[in-house]
């Protein structure tokens, strides 16, 4: 029974990543989300679901399954060397062509603008971004739209987890012959990569109507309760007079801003609410081996090696930019198609070199696996690590010591 099987392998080991996949897939549409631990909400009759393998069968919560999808996408697994990157075709600079859409963004919008060239290249009419909850404007909210302006308006990183997903149900039911474009992190890549594998209806339709995948970066994500702790405890606001949060706002590397009811914004600089956001990580992610799962049409990170750093000494003076990878010829004919456009501005980068993220997340990885805790299965290839460029997680972000370097 595929429910007791993911509360053993998955929920009863820490393991879920609030990912909203057997919400999506749950023939029966029986899961709930807990809005503040993210996890499944499994209270009705289990008796249900019978033979019934589909919310085990996606999950990526202990397995992503990354070795059988890169079998299935580019029939090879990647190599040692291509352990923490995984499989590209090429890789460059690149930011947004559109001021406003440069604006709105992270690292340069190129997530945003190639969703939006998927659009008119794949005739997508779905696409679903992070958007905020309509009644707690502080929470982060999955959004299925085919608005233009809610796509730009979704830009920036949201670091705070909510099922995702399980959002596409509607369209599923609903607009099932219409095409879609997903946004997501490794997570949210590897459980429709499973779907899309899968011979089930939802597979069949995840494979044939998901047509365009973009993935970020992701070193680790955050409970709502990190969010809300930032506003209280840091802006001294209340969550519930918030109705809308960016993470990301203004000049690189943006500041984290909440607006209230009453159109009042009060932002602080980006490393100030980093601590806020670590106290309220989950096991699932800080284990997690799978910087990008390597398995998108198009993966992109921030262009700038050190975020932290730039927030604390002056980063505006950087262009906001991102570091692009393209893995399969879907990817390729839509970087290819902005490019052309006029759309997305791309340039020629050395793809060696630091960045902060990655390196936390190796740092992290190493640690979870000396330990006896149950982690989640990571890419076959094996873990390989530059060691000598390892540094601890406090030294990586410790603010006393960028100070003191500054000074
Ligand atoms: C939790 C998290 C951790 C990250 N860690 C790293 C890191 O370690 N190193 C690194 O280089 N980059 C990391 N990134 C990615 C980076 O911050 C930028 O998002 C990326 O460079 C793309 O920038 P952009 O300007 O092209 O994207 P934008 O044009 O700003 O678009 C970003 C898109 O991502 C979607 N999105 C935002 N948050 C989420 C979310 N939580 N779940 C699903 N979709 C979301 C938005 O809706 C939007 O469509 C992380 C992002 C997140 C959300």
């Amino acid at each position: 029974m595929s429910v007791a099987k993911l509360v053993e392998d998955v929920l009863a080991a820490a393991l879920c990543t609030g990912c909203g996949a057997c919400g999506l897939v749950c023939p029966h549409n029986l899961i709930l989300f807990d809005e503040d631990t993210i996890q499944p909400k499994l209270d009705f009759d289990a008796a249900i679901c019978a033979d019934c393998d589909h919310c085990h069968g996606v999950c990526p919560g202990l397995d992503p399954e990354t070795d059988a999808s890169e079998m299935h996408i580019y029939g090879r697994h990647r190599a040692a060397e291509e352990r923490w990157l995984g499989i590209f075709t090429a890789f460059f600079g690149a930011q947004s062509c559109s001021e406003e859409i440069r604006w709105a963004s992270s690292s340069g919008g190129a997530v945003t603008t190639l969703l939006l060239a998927s659009r008119t290249r794949l005739s997508v009419r779905h696409t679903l971004t992070m958007g905020r909850n309509a009644t707690e404007g502080w929470r982060a909210s999955p959004v299925v739209s085919d608005s233009k302006d809610v796509i730009i308006a979704n830009a920036q990183s949201t670091y705070q987890l909510a099922p995702y997903l399980n959002a596409l149900r509607v369209t599923y039911d609903q607009s099932p012959d219409e095409n879609v474009a997903v946004v997501g992190l490794a997570c949210h890549v590897q459980a429709l990569r499973k779907l899309q594998r899968q011979d089930t209806e939802i597979g069949r339709w995840a494979k044939e109507r998901v047509v365009f995948m973009v993935e970020t970066a992701c070193s680790s994500n955050t409970l709502p309760a990190g969010t809300s702790a930032i506003i209280s405890d840091i802006l001294g606001k209340d969550p519930t007079r918030t109705v809308n949060v960016k993470y990301r706002e203004g000049l690189y590397p943006g500041k984290f801003q909440a607006t209230d009811v009453n159109q009042d914004k009060c932002a602080v600089e980006f490393w100030q609410i980093l601590n806020k956001l670590k106290e309220n990580k989950t096991h699932r992610c800080l284990s997690c081996g799978d910087w990008m799962s390597g398995l998108a049409d198009v993966s992109v990170c921030d262009g700038d090696p050190n975020i932290f750093d730039a927030s604390l000494n002056g980063g505006q003076a950087i262009s906001k930019h991102a570091r692009v990878l393209v893995r399969t010829p879907t990817g390729a004919e839509i970087v290819e198609y902005a490019a052309e456009a006029g759309l997305l501005d791309r340039w020629g980068i050395d793809l060696v070199g630091f960045n902060l993220g990655l390196e936390r997340k190796k740092n992290r990885r190493r640690h979870y696996e000396q330990t006896t805790l149950p982690i989640p299965y990571g890419p076959g290839a094996g873990e390989t690590y530059e060691r000598s460029e390892l540094r601890t997680d406090e030294e990586l972000i410790n603010p006393a010591r960028y100070r003191s370097s500054k000074s």
